[in-house]
């Protein structure tokens, strides 16, 4: 499952097969989840016997499944080195979106992010990726029953049709544990496997990319693998970017935007997404609103304002209604489209890395926060102990309830 369309027919022709047979394996592996090689009847016996005894289809397995009251399900992964990530699927009306990770934990820190916890671990590799997706669907697909014919053309009115007109996923975004951009390759060949229409079939503009901020890289995708762009500003100016995504001080706002302008440039009638977490009394005043307009003003942006998700030991808050409403109709009355992203599954820790977060803790950073704060402090009496299960193995650990400074 690591390979792609276009690499799976070299290999096919390397093996003194027509490259068709590419476009059949996949239509097995993608559209009728078909993992064994014998049952793929249209290829001729020898070959499946060579492909079962040669290729290697691994999975991620789900050992975790929350379902959030608001029909919103988050699926903790395993992966074949112990590793775990998180997928989550957001089900609405007309559509169903698929939250998907792209490395386990996040080199980034930015510092309201619960994945920034557990620092970095590894790259994604590009099963891992596309193994969610199909995980999800599988998942997603076994406990419903099918769709009446008219609601499943509705969903897929604007996708390749056909056999995905049966599935449940109709977006995806790169929008899970990790930095897409630091993972470039396997990204981008895990999202032409989304996009092919001999495996996931969607079309590009409901595959969303979410970037902390990566420039040189967000110039490679507009030639690798033009998919929509979002882009996590959260704030206005560098001084307060600079503290929340650190990533900022190599790449400030005017090179990002620049970055942001040359991408839409080079395909029209696409805008960039701006997501931007609100933080109570941190990025959320009129004047920052307006500062944020001016930013956007020449843009083909939309910004999507996020109700900051809380979890233990984060010393942030969420912005309250009256002003998220106001930051909102400040940038509507600049003629920026903005939305208001609903919560989703709060009730499911369903904030980037807050499940997987609350499982592994590979590089020991909240343990190290919380020994540099006891060293300093007297015993946190606040702090927090988590603990979870998962399937037969227990881990806990505590996070310390204020790890950061509190920003001004
Ligand atoms: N590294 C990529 C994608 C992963 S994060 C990026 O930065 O875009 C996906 C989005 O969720 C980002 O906009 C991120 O800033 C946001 N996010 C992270 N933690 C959050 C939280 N606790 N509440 C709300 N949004 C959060």
């Amino acid at each position: 499952m690591s390979l792609e369309r276009a690499e799976l027919e070299a290999m096919f022709e390397r093996m003194g097969e027509p490259s068709f047979r590419a476009r059949q394996v996949l239509q097995w592996l993608y559209q009728r989840q078909t993992t064994c090689m014998h049952a793929m009847t249209d290829l001729s016996k020898p070959l499946r016997q060579r492909l079962q005894q040669e290729a290697v289809i691994a999975l991620p397995e789900i050992v975790r499944q929350q379902l959030s009251a608001d029909g919103s399900v988050k699926w903790l992964l395993k992966l074949s080195d112990g590793n775990c990530i998180e997928s989550v699927f957001i089900p609405e009306a007309t559509r169903g979106t698929l939250c998907v990770s792209s490395q386990v934990g996040c080199s980034l820190n930015c510092s309201f992010c619960a994945t920034a916890r557990q620092g970095f671990n590894r790259n994604l590799t590009v099963d891992e990726i596309i193994g969610q997706v199909w995980r999800a669907n599988q998942a997603w697909s076994a406990r419903q029953p099918a769709l009446p014919p008219a609601e499943a053309a509705e969903r897929h009115a604007e996708s390749a049709g056909g056999a995905a007109a049966r599935r449940p996923i109709t977006n995806i975004v790169m929008m899970g544990m990790g930095e897409p951009l630091l993972n470039f390759q396997s990204v981008v060949s895990a999202m032409r496997l989304m996009m092919d229409d001999f495996a996931f079939g969607l079309s590009r503009r409901r595959v969303t990319l979410s970037t902390a901020g990566l420039v040189p890289a967000i110039d490679r995708l507009a030639a690798a693998c033009p998919v929509s762009l979002a882009v996590s500003l959260h704030a206005p100016s560098d001084a307060l970017r600079d503290q929340l995504v650190p990533l900022n001080k190599k790449y400030p706002i005017a090179q990002l935007l620049a970055a942001c302008r040359r991408y839409v440039g080079k395909h029209n009638r696409q805008v960039v997404t701006f997501e931007y977490v609100m933080l109570k009394d941190v990025n959320d005043s009129a004047a920052q609103a307006r500062a944020l307009a001016r930013l956007l003003g020449d843009m083909p942006a939309k910004v999507n304002l996020i109700p900051f998700n809380s979890y233990a030991g984060i010393q942030y808050q969420r912005s309250t209604r009256p002003v998220m409403e106001r930051f909102r109709d400040i940038l509507l009355s600049k003629n920026i489209v903005t939305v208001t992203r609903k919560t989703r599954g709060d009730d499911i820790d369903a904030a980037c890395g807050q499940l997987a977060g609350k499982v592994i803790d590979r590089t020991r950073r909240s343990s190290r926060l919380l020994q540099q704060q006891s060293a300093t402090q007297p015993p946190a009496t606040n702090s927090v102990s988590v603990s979870v299960s998962v399937a037969a193995a227990r881990t806990e650990f505590a996070l310390p309830a204020s790890p950061r400074g509190v920003l001004a």
